[in-house]
């Protein structure tokens, strides 16, 4: 039985809705016995429920009609509900179906169908739709798969919806990344900056790079090395913004750096770097920490290989993670600018 559909079923049995007498049974592991969803009985521990569409399955598992209710003799389900209940079936299988084809499978109208079906859900069938996709969605990332894998898996069929949400919090907007950046404009420019040289690049979605260096060659080497499928140019007006932002933030002259960024990442990468906006201008966290705020204190190497695949630098604090013992550790862009970073940082939130 599909979650959203045993939820339902669920909320039919807590209310002991009569409506659903005859659209299914319910069986308690305990007992052993099977009821109507409107058996007076008292309610049985979830974890020991299991629904049937049909009585003769429940039978067919060594379950027994409760004397009570009687779960054979309901002559016939409300056709109504029996609908509603086919048409949530429905959908578990196929949850691109459209409100038409929907309605079709179960032979109503969409306009009666969408009717009756919130009448008796008590939500649309789009949005019964979302939270079957949201379910998948969440079993597919929790198996550990990237966040654009686990969007197709859920039956989002294009990059809207469930990613842009859980990207926007970090200023992502979706992108479907092609190998090596294949089809990606890219536009950089390369400023000196207290920390060296400085590179910053942008695809029309966002920031999709920021790497410190000591020469301007090695920086845009890396940035082909990083994306050799993608028509990168230099071009420095149309940087402007961007750059400006960033260098004020780096002198201090802005404490907060909010750039609509481009990136390939998966769900866990997500997670670590919208926990890493969040440190405040001037303070730092362990990576123990982080984990711990992630939920799973055993994620530290994790948190850690998040941090240090930052491609981003600034925009996504990352020097602001160290050691638990107060150690550094290390920089994707050398420990020396980090130090100065950090001690910079610490210096301007107390002068204010
Ligand atoms: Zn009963």
């Amino acid at each position: 039985m599909k979650r959203m559909e045993s939820e339902v079923y669920w909320k039919a049995v807590t209310e002991r809705d009569v409506r659903f007498d005859g659209s299914f049974v319910f069986a308690v592991a305990t007992t052993g016995i099977f009821c109507r969803p409107s058996c007076a009985a008292r309610r049985p521990n979830r974890a020991n429920v299991r629904f049937f569409a049909e009585y003769a399955e429940a039978e067919a598992c060594g379950y027994r009609s409760c004397k009570r209710c009687r779960p054979k003799s309901v002559d016939e389900a409300d056709p109504t509900v029996a609908a509603v209940v086919q048409a949530c079936r429905e959908l578990e299988d196929f949850p691109e179906a459209t409100l038409e084809q929907l309605a079709a499978c179960v032979n109503l109208s969409a306009f009666h169908l969408q009717r009756i079906f919130k009448q008796i859900i008590g939500v649309s069938p789009k949005k019964y739709m979302e939270a079957i996709r949201m379910e998948r969605f969440k079993d597919e990332v929790r198996g550990g798969s990237d966040v654009v894998t686990a969007m197709y898996e859920a039956g989002f069929g294009s990059s809207r919806g469930l990613y842009e949400k859980a990207a926007e919090n970090l200023g992502m907007t979706p992108a479907v990344y092609q190998k090596g950046g294949k089809g990606m404009q890219i536009n950089f420019a390369v400023v000196d900056c207290e920390l060296g040289k400085m590179l910053v690049a942008r695809t029309n979605r966002g920031i999709c790079s920021v790497t410190f260096g000591d020469d301007t060659e090695s920086l845009q080497h890396d940035l082909v090395a990083e994306f050799p499928n993608a028509e990168i140019a230099e071009d420095a007006e149309h940087l402007k913004n961007s750059i400006t932002a960033i260098s004020d933030y780096l002198a201090g002259k802005q404490k907060r750096l909010m750039l609509p960024l481009d990136l390939q990442a998966t769900a866990f990468q997500l997670r670590v770097w919208e926990m890493l906006r969040k440190i405040p201008y001037g303070e730092t966290r362990s990576y123990s920490e982080i984990a711990e705020s992630l939920g799973d204190k055993k994620k530290v190497r994790a948190v850690a290989r998040a941090c240090a695949t930052n491609k981003v630098a600034l925009v996504i604090p990352c020097h602001r993670v160290i050691a638990s013992d107060g150690k550094l550790s290390g920089y994707r862009w050398g420990i020396t600018r980090k130090e100065r970073l950090l001690a910079k940082e610490k210096n301007d939130s107390t002068e204010n």
